[in-house]
């Protein structure tokens, strides 16, 4: 099982610093309990731009197995997250980033769980409710 990352994320950030890991769906903690199968490549990449603000961008991508809420078979998903987060320290900051046009921000206190962070943003990323498409269970 993948243990927590914790790291400070506005150090991340200045220092530009990375983290990326290759694991099997079985090795999240929450993912486990979505997917049957698959593997997930995750990369996090800290950067402070020039006007001083601070973001993490996130890649995920890989294909894994859900449970058609149809027929209860199995079905595959691509997962394809590509996304740039700005850090905000409080709720006044978190409103100006996300009014700003293409972003996207999230409160962050003094420590971040990077692994935390990636689950959330493929649970994100998954359909409502997972089914083949109309006509396509296998019978
Ligand atoms: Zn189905």
């Amino acid at each position: 099982m993948l243990q927590s990352i914790e790291v400070d994320p506005r150090r991340f950030c200045k220092d530009s610093q990375s983290w990326e890991t290759r694991s099997e769906v079985s090795a999240f903690p929450r993912l486990a309990h979505e997917f049957t199968q698959g593997e997930l490549f995750c990369r996090v990449d800290g950067r402070a731009d020039t006007f001083g603000s601070l973001s993490l961008r996130l890649t995920i991508r890989g294909e894994v197995g859900l449970t058609c809420q149809r027929c209860l078979g199995s079905m595959r998903h691509a997962v394809l997250v590509e996304r740039t987060l700005y850090l905000a320290r409080n709720e006044t900051e978190l409103e100006r980033l996300d009014a700003m046009p293409d972003s996207d921000a999230i409160l962050v206190g003094e420590t971040l769980d990077l692994l935390d962070l990636v689950e959330d943003e493929v649970l994100l990323s998954l359909p409502l409710v997972a089914m083949h498409a109309e006509g396509e269970c296998p019978v």
